[in-house]
């Protein structure tokens, strides 16, 4: 029997830049600083497995 439910769940959060309004994807789990592509602010930090999100987030995926 084959089961994903235990699978490492990787998530993805759809973020919005608070600087400016820069919409981008985001790692849940992200082990390095995210920066926002556009203006350079720091979207994400990793912290403790699970990134810090320092961001609006918008939307999430599974
Ligand atoms: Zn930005």
């Amino acid at each position: 029997m084959v089961q994903q439910s235990r699978k490492n769940r990787s998530r993805f959060v759809k973020v919005k830049c608070p600087d400016c309004e820069n919409e981008q994807i985001v790692f849940e789990k992200a082990s390095t600083v995210v920066d926002c592509v556009v203006c350079g602010k720091v979207l994400a930090e990793p912290a403790g497995g699970k990134a810090q999100i320092k961001a609006d987030i918008l939307e999430t995926y599974e």
